[in-house]
C-alpha cells in the first residue's frame, strides 16, 4: 500500500483502514514499515526522548541517534518551571523518606495518606467548592467522571476539540453523545433547544483552553445559556489550572464563574508539574463517584511523592504570584514576535502557540530542519486536527528565557521564509 513517506502514522493507518487493512499483523507490518523510514529519515518526532528530564532545553535523543543533542524544548507543560523549583524537590525527597515510594493501591482500598487528604482540602479551598476527589491522573480522571456522572436517559454534548479522555469518558458511560462546533456558542444552543425536552438531564462538557489550538473557551457565553435551558456543565481546566485566576485557581475562578460550574476537573501533570487529576463539585457528588467512576476505586492513589510535589507547587505559585504573571508577560511577547513576522497563530491566546502549516509535507521537513536547529517541538497533524490545518505547537514556561524565545523566533522565521509560509521580511 503505498503512501508518501511524510504522511504522519495516524493518516497512514486511517488510509489503510478506509482500504479494508483492518487485520493487525498486516496493518502493523504496514505501520512498522513506514514508521522505520520515518526514523531512519529524522521524520518521527514522536520517538525522541530526553537524557537529562524536561527544563526549558534539554538533551534529546531518539531511537536510532541516543547520542543526544542540546534542544530547547517546547512540547512540554510545565508551564511554571516547577519540575525544577528546589523548594518543590526538597520537600518531595523528604515525603519519600517518610512515607515511601508507591501507594500501593486505591484510595478506596486505603491507600490513601495524609499528603493526600492534605491536597483535596488545599484545592478545595483554593477553587472554593464543597467536595473535591483526587484521581491518579488528569486522563483518568476525566474517563471515570463522565462515564459515572451522567444518568441513564442523559444526554452528553461535547466541544469537537475536546481531549481523548474526554471522548474516551463519554464513550465508556454508554450514553447518547454528540459534539458542537468548536467554540461555537450558537451551534450548542441549537443542540440545547432541539433536545432539552427530550433527555432527563444534558450534560455539557468543554475545556477552558484547548491543547492544540491554544484557544480559551467562551465560558461566560456557554454559562449564561444556563439561564435559558437545563444543563450540567463540566469543564476540563487541564491548560489553565496553576496559570489563571488568585493563586492559580484556575480560569473558571477568574470569571467569577466556580458556582455556575457544576464540575471543575484538572490533571495536575502540568503547572503543578506532578501527576493526578481533581474534580471539584458539590460534596453529594463524592459517593457516586467513589462507587461509579471505576478509575478512582479501581487504580491505586498517586505516590506520596506525587501528592507532595502538588501540594509543594501550589505553595510555590501561592508565595510567588509573579511566577503566572511571568508566564503570560512571555506568552505576550512571543506572540507578538510572530504574528509581526507574518505567522498564523490561529485564535490562540493561552502559553500554547500553534503555528499553522497547512501543507503536511511541508510541515514535515520544516520541522525536521528545526530539530536539527536544536529546538524540539512535535507536529500536530491529521487527524488530530482537520486536514490541512497542520501545526507545530509551542508550549511556553517561565523556564524560557528571553534568549531562548528569541532564538526559536529568529529559527522561525528564516524557515518560514525558506519553506514560503510566511511572505515577506518584517521586523520583529
Ligand atoms: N485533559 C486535557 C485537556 C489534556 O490536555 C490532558 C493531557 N494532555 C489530559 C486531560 C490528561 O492529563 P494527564 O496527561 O495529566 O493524565
Amino acid at each position: 500500500m503505498q503512501t508518501k513517506i511524510s504522511t504522519p502514522i495516524l493518516s497512514y493507518m486511517k488510509q489503510l483502514e478506509s482500504e479494508g487493512i483492518t487485520n493487525i499483523e498486516e496493518l502493523s507490518d504496514y505501520l512498522y514499515e513506514h514508521y522505520l523510514r520515518q526514523v531512519d529519515l529524522g521524520l518521527y518526532s514522536n520517538g525522541r526522548y530526553t537524557l537529562t528530564g524536561s527544563d526549558s532545553t534539554a538533551t534529546v535523543a531518539s531511537t536510532l541517534v541516543n547520542s543526544g543533542e542540546e534542544c530547547i524544548l517546547w512540547c512540554i507543560n510545565h508551564y511554571l518551571g516547577l519540575n525544577r523549583n528546589q523548594n518543590v524537590i526538597d520537600k518531595v525527597c523528604l515525603a519519600v523518606r517518610e512515607f515511601g515510594t508507591g501507594s500501593g493501591t486505591s484510595a478506596m482500598s486505603g491507600g490513601m495518606s495524609i499528603i493526600h487528604k492534605r491536597v483535596e482540602d488545599k484545592l478545595q479551598h483554593l477553587i472554593g467548592k464543597e467536595g473535591v476527589l483526587l484521581f491518579p491522573t488528569g486522563f483518568t480522571t476525566n474517563l471515570g467522571c463522565l462515564s459515572a456522572l451522567p444518568g441513564k436517559h442523559d444526554l452528553i454534548i461535547f466541544d469537537r476539540e475536546s481531549h481523548a479522555s474526554i471522548i474516551d469518558g463519554v464513550k465508556l458511560s454508554g450514553n447518547k453523545w454528540m459534539t458542537f462546533k468548536h467554540n461555537n456558542v450558537g451551534d450548542l444552543e441549537s443542540k440545547l433547544n432541539k433536545y432539552q425536552d427530550k433527555y432527563e438531564n444534558i450534560f455539557v462538557v468543554i475545556e477552558s483552553a484547548y491543547s492544540m489550538s491554544g484557544d480559551l473557551a467562551p465560558l461566560r457565553e456557554i454559562v449564561a445559556l444556563k439561564q435559558k435551558y437545563k444543563f450540567f456543565i463540566y469543564v476540563d481546566e487541564a491548560h489553565t489550572f496553576g496559570i489563571y485566576g488568585k493563586n492559580g485557581s484556575g480560569y473558571c475562578s477568574h470569571l467569577g464563574l466556580v458556582d455556575d460550574v457544576d464540575f471543575i476537573a484538572a490533571t495536575l501533570s502540568k503547572a503543578t508539574s506532578s501527576i493526578g487529576g481533581f474534580v471539584a463539585m458539590k460534596s453529594k457528588y463524592i459517593p457516586l463517584l467513589h462507587w461509579r467512576a471505576s478509575t478512582y476505586t479501581f487504580q491505586a492513589c498517586l505516590t506520596p511523592g506525587d501528592a507532595t510535589a502538588i501540594l509543594a507547587s501550589l505553595e510555590e505559585i501561592e508565595q510567588n504570584p509573579q511566577l503566572i504573571e511571568l508566564l503570560h508577560e512571555k506568552n505576550q511577547y512571543m506572540r507578538r514576535c510572530l504574528t509581526s513576522l507574518g505567522f498564523d497563530l490561529g485564535t490562540s491566546q493561552s502559553p500554547i502557540i500553534p503555528v499553522f502549516i497547512p501543507d503536511v509535507e511541508k510541515l514535515m521537513a520544516f520541522n525536521k530542519e528545526l530539530y536539527a536547529r536544536g529546538i524540539f517541538s512535535v507536529s500536530i497533524v491529521y487527524p488530530g486536527v482537520k486536514p490541512h490545518e497542520g501545526r507545530i505547537r509551542f508550549i511556553l514556561s517561565v523556564a524560557h528565557t528571553k534568549e531562548q524565545i528569541d532564538t526559536t523566533v529568529n529559527a522561525l522565521y528564516e524557515l518560514g521564509l525558506k519553506y514560503g509560509v510566511i511572505a515577506h521580511a518584517m521586523t520583529a
